[in-house]
């Protein structure tokens, strides 16, 4: 059997770590490449404490896709060049899983072409933790009878970003799954800048950062009466990992840019 060639973005962060644990542990994949600006030179096995690669960290993405031929490049790096990332890897004629949050609906539309243009495949998932997917399907169910609803999110106080990807998401889809659009209510007199969260797709989303925390969101939904709220936790970043494994092993065989891990599960 010929194993799929993975190639890790953003290796020394703290989910490109977790993407080579779990990658050198499956039988059908090998990790060929890790690539980041920081930790260059660092011995990937040392790194992980997973033995099984030889694999070295390097500094430069399109000279290791060269160099290394993968079929999939799994990127995990920040908001401020993922985009630079995405290009290299369409250009290397590359499949891309990318779990980097940032990107706006204008980014998507422009990789959106550039992957069409490279005929490859390419999945962009805001989150890989399949109770997250849940949550913003039953998010999108809820939205149809109980169309008001808020977010709160909260991540540990080292992500760049706010609101986090997977609230955006959440919200555009609570959107689309009301039946009608909601009459816009008066602006709110905030006391203090922000009080009221930002507004995206009619739903204010709250942003909370601390240490302590990985990733979580609730949606509160109220109606006359009641509310409901839906909620998740990710309590460890290996709650992500059977995503980022389905992805890779679903992507080789699509063309065209996916956005959301739902658009892969059965
Ligand atoms: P992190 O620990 O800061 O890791 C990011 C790594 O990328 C850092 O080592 C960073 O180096 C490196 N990097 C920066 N520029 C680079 C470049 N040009 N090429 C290669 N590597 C580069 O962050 P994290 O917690 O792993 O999260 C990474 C991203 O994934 C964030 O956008 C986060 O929101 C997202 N995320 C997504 C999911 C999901 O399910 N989709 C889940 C968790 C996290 P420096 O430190 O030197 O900048």
């Amino acid at each position: 059997m010929e194993k799929i060639r993975v190639v890790v973005s953003g290796a020394y962060g703290r989910m490109g770590r977790e993407v080579m644990k779990a990658v050198t542990a499956q039988e059908d994949l090998s990790l060929v490449g890790a690539v980041d600006k920081a930790g260059v030179g660092t011995d990937v096995s040392a790194l992980t404490g997973v033995g099984g690669t030889e694999v070295v960290i390097s500094s430069n993405l399109t000279e290791t896709l060269q160099k290394t031929k993968p079929d999939v490049v799994v990127d995990f790096t920040t908001p401020l060049v993922v985009k630079e990332n995405i290009k290299a890897i369409l250009e290397a004629g590359v499949n891309g899983v990318i779990g980097t949050t940032g990107l706006t609906e204008e980014n998507l539309a422009e990789m959106a072409a550039l992957t069409d243009q490279a005929g490859k495949g390419l999945l962009i998932a805001p989150n890989f933790a399949i109770g997250a997917v849940l949550m913003m399907r039953f998010a999108k169910e809820a939205a149809k009878y109980l169309p008001e609803a808020e977010i709160i999110e909260l991540h540990h106080d080292r992500k760049i970003d706010a609101p986090s990807g997977t609230a955006m998401k959440t919200a555009e889809m609570i959107k689309n799954g009301r039946a009608q659009a909601l009459t816009p209510k008066p602006a709110p007199l905030e006391k203090v800048k922000g009080a009221r969260g930002g507004d995206y797709s009619s739903v204010h989303i709250h942003s909370v950062r601390l240490p302590g925390l990985v990733a979580h969101q609730e949606v509160i939904f109220g109606g006359i009466g009641q509310t409901l709220t839906i909620k998740h936790d990710s309590l460890d970043r290996t709650s992500f990992m059977p995503g980022v494994l389905l992805a890779i092993r679903k992507i080789i065989k699509m063309k065209g840019l996916i956005y959301g891990l739902e658009n892969l599960m059965d």
